[in-house]
């Protein structure tokens, strides 16, 4: 099998054994728990369009290990196009959820990793590489589904690794013996865990010599025995919890991260990435941080389009559509948006192979796209709740909505545009109101903020590659200025 249906993928993650906590308990079915089920729903869109003929030359790709159709989250890009289409298949997937659909964090590591540990053997003479293409095929074969993981919890940030007064602050290697390694430590905000099969686990900055034991990357069954996950929160999650359909904003789909915690996780040696090539781990970050920060370029904006839609829908709703200036804020947030696909598009474009046969996106186009996601999101965000009016975060509850004495009262006061019944303009208001302030806000905006890295990771990275001596040299030319 090289493509999964949807309903195996479901009946996949139905077999793992995941230890998860969650507000305090252990799920004990996470498929059908009512606060995960719709972001497994997200990933599941990933599936469910790679089997859709409209949309395979998107969601699908020619394995260069078998020469087979795989789905395109497994994929290595093997030119340009491959990187554009990537963008693309994004935004596409963004569009059908409008939430984070999570199987990019795994797409991301495999690419970054394809490309260092090569690069790693061929300086240092190991032989990582081999071992990745053994777990790659697999993953390929079998469509499976990786959670890249990468952020540390970090401690006191002044402090390096090893200085921590915690040595797990860090995830290390606790134990070497001939059959394997033993891990401890925690990865935090980790995007889409528990519907995952695979983890792939990555250092999470540039380290020195004395970090040694915390250069370590290695790849697990995501239900392993030495990992457990507690389940974070999002704003409004209870809702899901009350049945209705109205009230979530979004019914069907969502995101979800987790802590993710390592208690003397045993790795195999043939699971082993790295161990100890400290000099490599700041090439990792940067390579995995690159092709994220291509992601957003995507995945936003895909999200961003349903909020337009949503924004525009209101005003019709409202009765309020012809106004100039809501004509204009219309404008205004697809010129954002657009923005962040042609960063997304340019830094594709603009990529180049690497040794291992891998493409890399333009890593300061990468990170100017990303810089800009910190900041565009917002923006739209704050043109969509000024065209959408306070009745988004004052309406009354999907209960007294549907009482039969009160529902008729609101009914009555809530009628807008002759176009929309109010039940439709409560379900858009509450659209944005997820989008915004809800559980998908924590796709849409936070992580906008942070995901991918923070903003001032890529001022460091723009910084870094930004060439101002370059820039000098021109200014000078230019001045008729000889020294
Ligand atoms: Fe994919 Fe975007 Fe979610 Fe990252 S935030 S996993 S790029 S959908
Ligand atoms: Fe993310």
């Amino acid at each position: 099998m090289a493509l999964k249906t949807p309903e195996e993928y479901e009946k996949s993650l139905r077999k793992m054994n995941f230890k998860i906590y969650l507000m305090g308990e252990l799920v004990k079915n996470p498929v059908d728990h009512p606060i995960i089920r719709p972001s497994m729903n997200s990933v599941k869109m990933t599936y469910t369009l790679a089997n859709d003929h409209e949309h395979e030359d998107l969601m699908t790709a020619k394995s260069h290990l078998t020469g087979r159709k795989i789905n395109r989250f497994g994929h290595l890009h093997q030119s340009t196009e491959d990187l554009i289409k990537k963008v693309k298949m994004q935004r596409l997937l963004g569009q059908k959820t409008a939430a984070c659909f999570q199987r990019c964090v795994g797409m991301d590591a495999i690419n970054a990793v394809d490309s260092v540990t090569f690069e790693m053997d061929q300086r240092l003479g190991t032989q990582y590489h081999k071992r990745f293409l053994k777990f790659l095929q697999m993953v390929q074969d079998e469509d499976m589904t990786v959670d890249g993981a990468m952020t540390d919890v970090k401690g006191d940030r002044s402090l390096a690794p090893h200085q921590q007064a915690d040595p797990d602050l860090y995830v290390h290697v606790v134990e070497k013996n001939d059959k394997g390694i033993v891990v401890r430590g925690a990865k935090a905000h980790q995007t889409g865990a528990v519907n995952s099969h695979w983890i792939l686990v990555m250092p999470t900055i540039a380290m020195g010599k004395e970090d040694a034991d915390y250069a370590v990357s290695f790849v697990a069954p995501a239900d392993a025995d030495g990992i457990y996950y507690i389940y974070g929160r999002q704003s409004c999650d209870t809702r899901k919890m009350e049945g209705g359909t109205i009230d979530v904003g979004n019914a069907m789909y969502g995101g979800h991260e987790a802590l993710m915690v390592f208690d003397n996780l045993f790795v195999p040696w043939e699971n082993v990435l790295m161990c100890g090539e400290f000099e490599f781990s700041g090439l990792l970050v940067e390579r995995f941080a690159g092709y994220h920060r291509q992601s957003y370029g995507g995945c936003k904006v895909g999200v961003g389009d349903v909020l337009i839609g949503a924004a525009a829908l209101a005003a019709d709703y409202n009765g309020a559509s012809k106004a100039s200036h809501i004509k204009d804020k219309l404008i205004e947030m697809t010129h954002l948006n657009e923005t962040l696909y042609s960063c997304g598009i340019a830094c594709s474009s603009q990529g180049h192979k690497t040794a291992s046969g891998t493409y890399l996106i333009d890593l300061l186009l990468a990170n100017v796209c990303k810089q800009n996601v910190t900041r565009f999101p917002y923006e739209i965000a704050r043109l969509a709740e000024d065209i959408a009016g306070g009745l988004m975060v004052t309406m009354a509850s999907e209960k007294d909505m549907k009482h039969p004495e009160i529902g008729k009262v609101l009914a009555k006061y809530l009628k807008g545009a002759p176009t929309a019944s109010p039940e439709d303009r409560c379900r858009i208001l509450r659209l944005v109101e997820n989008l915004t302030l809800g559980t998908a806000a924590v796709g849409y905006r936070t992580e906008s903020m942070h995901g991918a890295g923070s903003p001032q990771a890529q001022r460091i990275m723009i910084a870094r590659q930004g060439n101002i001596d370059q820039k000098k040299k021109l200014a000078k030319k230019i001045a008729g200025i000889d020294k």
